[in-house]
């Protein structure tokens, strides 16, 4: 019995490679995909299993006998399971259009708003709306690939006329053994790894205005890592933190 090196999932298209530690599930879409359904011995139109070695035994105790599967979702531990979803490694566009990007928007006082002004409540939108400070919106893609660079984009708000001031990215430290930093820009003014976390320290930010930390990572392992940031202004204001899950296939 052997696997492919890379299947391609056939619920949500992701390839991936077998010896993720997920796998036999699908990182992304959770299918099964070690199952009767996609094995290659498989003749999906009676559902029989066509392996010699599973078909002989059944047949030498009666002639008439088929080696009949009665659920093609069951999770097979056959010997003779032979994926059919194997795939050749994806190709560098593949790789490019394939992962599927998350954006996480931390908004917590501004989900207030919204709350409020849908119950038209218009008192309450505009008490709260005084307090609408930042918004901190992630993008970062839920799939890569070994070797394969990839962004990681915090975006920040300032809804608020007033500056706010000494903005910090938090990320926990854990993320910087499974990946390596690359590049961030702009560049931090200082960066501090404080007990689990690392601090990327930025300078103010302006009432009215954006700003858009990218920072660019390679993974070097295959498996399921956990990359959690957080926004901070000190004695200001401080976001939940967003956790994401990002796979290296
Ligand atoms: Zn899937
Ligand atoms: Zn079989």
């Amino acid at each position: 019995m052997s696997e492919p090196e890379f299947v391609r999932c056939p619920q949500c298209n992701t390839v991936l490679r077998t010896n993720h530690p997920r796998y036999p599930r699908c990182p992304r879409c959770k299918e099964f995909l070690r199952k009767h359904r996609y094995c290659e011995h498989l003749e999906a139109v009676t559902q029989e299993c066509t392996h010699p070695e599973v078909v002989r035994p059944i047949e030498q105790r009666h002639p008439e006998a088929r080696a009949t599967i009665a659920d093609l979702d069951e999770h097979t531990q056959c010997p003779y399971f032979e994926s059919m979803l194997g795939q050749l490694a994806p190709t560098r566009l593949q790789r490019v259009l394939g992962p599927v990007v998350r954006v996480g928007l931390i908004a917590a006082i501004v989900a207030v708003v919204m709350l409020h002004y849908f119950q038209s409540s218009v008192k309450q939108y505009e008490s709260v709306a005084q307090q609408a400070a930042l918004e901190f919106e992630v993008i970062c893609p839920d799939t890569t690939y070994v070797e394969q660079t990839f962004e990681v984009q915090c975006v920040v708000r300032n809804r608020d006329d007033k500056e706010a001031q000494t903005l910090q990215l938090r990320l926990n430290e854990r993320v910087f053994d499974w990946f390596e930093l690359l590049d961030v820009s702009p560049p931090p003014q200082d960066i501090r790894v404080v007990g689990s976390g690392r601090y990327l320290q930025y300078g103010n930010l302006a009432g009215k205005s954006e700003m858009l930390v990218q920072l660019r990572l390679r993974g070097a392992q295959v498996g399921s890592y956990e990359l959690a940031v957080q926004l901070l202004s000190p004695g200001q204001y401080q976001s939940k933190v967003m956790h994401y899950s990002i796979d290296v296939m």
